[in-house]
């Protein structure tokens, strides 16, 4: 992107792009999705509005961009006729574009995204009988490379704004159908509370029997490498006046960037997922090469500081099945000891390894899954087996990569060394 700043992030290999919280458009207008109610205000007193009309009028729009979800203003029933074409000559309420969506005959969902400037990236919904998760992106691409993700063969093209994260969930609430229904017959401009009305069969909406209810921060890329936008997002999307989603519904998963992890834990609250993948230095450090700079004792430390963990909200271990790389008993039992020695409120989610071409790796056999984890819950800790969805359209855990982005055997060596180079 031509208008960035860098920001500068501990641990990071380069400073990465960071697109503003507004992206230029060429016909001028801003996009809303991705602003907090006080930002809109700004922008709204700017085009003209006074102070007091600017934060009314704001946080109305706020309430129909993230809680109804409509991508007209046409459709602010409770906005002054007048004042809807004033908005959209200034403002446009966008969503990513969709290139392609897929199906798996398992019933998981696949997105191919764009964003404004061209740039494509996934998102997947995974339906079950008791919940749906979608498992959004956070960057086109990834700086880290561990070995056994597809993503991590791409390079990182760019930070994913707060408005194309929130836009992936929004996206899918559009495709599911799932924005409270409802009009705002009657309603009194200047009454806000009434926006919480009847729909038009008279009955009062709900959040019940949705299908999707809970969200995944696991699709492309290293969340905590995009810190701040990834927390704009997040707080959009649990905001009860936005997207209201609950923070317990919500994990986000880091391959281990130790100095963000706190400041996750204060600033967005939600449930944390670690991908450890395996307990010694060096198998780490091959498998998940950030271990170089943040190793495995920093890392559990960090959890046992995480605020809000607790036996009720555990930390979720990821830990992916690699066939005589990280899968012995051996293994299984310095897991549980490392997990002891910090006093971690922990889960294990042993995840068997999903292929793609050209992967170095095989999965674990079944036995040695079953075994690795009966190992572990003998011990006391849950440690059930995910089973791969969506395998057959790529969506299942690592295999997101965009087809632009496929690269020859030789430059993904090149690009290995490059990565590697600079983890130093
Ligand atoms: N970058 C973050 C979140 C995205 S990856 C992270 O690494 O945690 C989501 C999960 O899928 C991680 O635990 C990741 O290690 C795992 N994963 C990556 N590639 C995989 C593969 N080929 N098979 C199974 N799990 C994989
Ligand atoms: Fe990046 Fe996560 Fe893949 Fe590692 S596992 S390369 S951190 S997306």
């Amino acid at each position: 992107m031509t208008d960035t700043a860098l920001m500068p992030i501990p641990g990071v290999i380069d400073p990465v792009p960071v697109p503003r919280d507004i992206t230029p458009r060429a016909d001028g207008r801003v996009d809303l999705i991705g602003l907090p109610r006080e930002r809109i205000a700004e922008l709204f007193a700017k085009a003209g509005l006074d102070s007091k009309a600017a934060k009314l009028r704001a946080k109305q729009v706020f309430h129909w961009l993230y809680h109804r979800g409509v991508t007209e203003f046409e459709a602010m029933t409770d906005i002054a006729k007048t004042m809807r074409p004033w908005l959209a000559e200034r403002f446009v309420i966008g969503r990513p574009d969709v290139v392609e969506a897929q199906v798996s005959n398992d019933g998981t969902r696949k997105w191919l995204l764009r964003t404004a400037d061209g740039h494509d990236f996934e998102m997947v919904f995974i339906p079950d009988a008791d919940r749906g998760t979608l498992c959004v992106s956070s960057q086109v691409g990834c700086t880290l490379n561990c070995r056994f993700c597809h993503t991590g063969t791409m390079r990182l093209v760019r930070n994913l704004t707060a408005g194309e994260v929130v836009g992936q969930v929004m996206l899918a609430r559009d495709a599911l159908g799932e924005w409270p229904k409802g009009t705002m017959a009657g309603f009194d401009d200047d009454n806000l509370s009434d926006a919480y009305g009847e729909d038009d069969y008279g009955r009062n909406y709900t959040a019940d029997g949705r299908l999707l209810t809970n969200i995944v921060m696991m699709g492309m890329g290293e969340p905590l490498y995009n810190f701040d936008n990834v927390r704009d997002a997040l707080r959009l999307i649990m905001d009860g006046d936005g997207l209201a989603l609950s923070k317990r519904r919500i994990t986000l998963s880091t391959s281990g960037v130790v100095p963000m992890m706190a400041r996750a834990g204060e600033e967005i609250g939600v449930n944390l997922a670690v991908s450890l993948h395996a307990v010694s230095k060096e198998v780490r450090d091959e498998i998940v090469p950030i271990n170089k700079k943040y190793g495995i004792e920093e890392l559990l430390q960090a959890c046992a500081d995480y605020p809000g963990a607790s036996n009720a909200r555990r930390i979720t271990f990821e830990y992916v099945m690699l066939k005589d790389k990280n899968d012995s008993e051996d293994d299984a039992r310095e897991l549980v000891r490392l997990i002891k020695q910090y006093k971690l409120p922990a889960k294990v989610n042993l995840i068997p390894f999903n292929p793609w071409p050209g992967a170095p790796y095989e999965c674990s056999p079944p036995e040695r899954i079953k075994r690795f984890a009966e190992i572990v819950f003998d011990a006391g800790i849950s440690a059930p087996v995910r089973t791969p969805r969506g395998r057959d359209i790529d969506a299942a855990c690592g295999q997101l990569k965009t087809a632009a982005e496929k690269k020859s055997r030789a430059e993904l060596d090149r690009l290995y060394a490059e990565k590697e180079a600079a983890l130093g």
